[in-house]
């Protein structure tokens, strides 16, 4: 293809929302053998929404949820938001404003009035976050920042957390004061066009893979329902770029696609980078293409159009 055509391609692509940082990327897309899909805000909506709680303490259930809202306040992941606006639904129904900018300013307000003062906030990505309230140790995240912290899930939370597990939900545990006192099921649906998308990957040739964070359950359910055999769970940030690179050790050339900071290392050992426009600014640097709709079609979009643009020189 000549420097013409490429600046063509391009601006096709900029045309459809499909931004591409060099020529380079966009020569690699057209032989994608793979393309890995982050679950968490990729495959999926990335809004998540509690459906239920369980509390295994004697703790109320309002006062409970003022503990995970504070924790949760400073993360930028999905499913924290999600646990804020339940939260404050839980506290404030019928007090909502009408706009969307209302409501956000509004919640800001009340948020400070009642949330809990948290100290030594980290957000553990892949796990969770912990935090430290009226001194004490909080944890809200996944099976592994609980156990890594030497804390003991009871039967009767584990056979819960299984149930929801095998709905396609994700379990988020809460433990304060090294004692397992709740967990709060939240789904986030698929996009619309998933499913789609996935099939026609495979009508082009290509392998589609999930990669994810989420426990092996969750992760099965979502996989099954959006049509991908292939999949990794439980894989920590750097283990998904460990991912990409066994799966280059062939020669193939790997896509990525995803949106979180926990996704870029991945986009970044990957071939051809791809992320989500809605996703962290983080992952939008590690990446070559910028899909700017969110949507998953623009996968194919741009694979397409690297074929259109070579397929003359091969
Ligand atoms: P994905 O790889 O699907 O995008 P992540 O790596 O972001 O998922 O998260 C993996 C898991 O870690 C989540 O499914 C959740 O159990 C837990 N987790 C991460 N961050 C948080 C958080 N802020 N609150 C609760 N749980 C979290
Ligand atoms: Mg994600």
């Amino acid at each position: 293809a000549t420097p013409t055509a490429v600046m063509v391609a391009t601006g096709v692509g900029a045309n459809h929302g499909v931004l591409v940082k060099g020529g380079d990327a966009l020569e690699r897309a057209q032989n994608v053998k793979y393309v890995i899909f982050d679950k968490t805000g990729t495959l999926t909506q990335g809004k998540a929404t509690v459906t239920s709680t369980k509390i295994f303490s004697g703790i109320d259930l309002g006062d409970f949820l003022t503990l995970v809202a504070s924790a949760e306040a400073s993360s930028e992941h999905p499913l924290a938001k999600a646990i804020l606006d339940y939260a404050f639904h839980f506290h404030f129904f019928g007090k909502l404003p009408s706009s969307k900018d209302d409501i956000k300013k509004r919640k800001q307000q009340i948020f400070s009035q009642w949330l809990l003062e948290v100290a030594d906030f980290s957000a553990l990505p892949g796990k969770g976050v912990q935090c430290l309230i009226n001194g004490k140790k909080i944890l809200v995240g996944n099976r592994t920042l609980i156990t890594e912290n030497g804390i003991n899930i009871p039967e009767e939370a584990e056979s819960f957390l299984v149930d929801l597990e095998l709905n396609a939900k994700t379990g988020v545990l809460v433990a304060y004061d090294c004692e397992l006192i709740g967990l709060i099921s939240m789904t986030d649906p698929l996009k619309r066009e998933a499913v789609v998308v996935v099939e026609g990957l495979k009508k082009m040739g290509i392998h589609p893979v999930m990669v994810t964070g989420d426990n092996w359950r969750t992760a099965q359910a979502v996989a099954e329902e959006v049509g991908i055999e292939d999949v990794r769970a439980e894989v920590m940030p750097a283990g998904k770029a460990d991912v990409i690179r066994s799966l280059q050790k062939d020669g193939s050339v790997v896509a990525m696609v995803g949106d979180g900071i926990n996704d870029s290392p991945a986009l970044a050992a990957a071939d051809v980078g791809m992320a989500i426009g809605a996703g962290t600014d983080i992952a939008i640097e590690a990446a070559d293409y910028v899909l700017v709709r969110n949507n998953l079609e623009d996968v194919i979009t741009a694979i397409d159009l690297s074929r259109k643009t070579f397929s003359r020189i091969r």
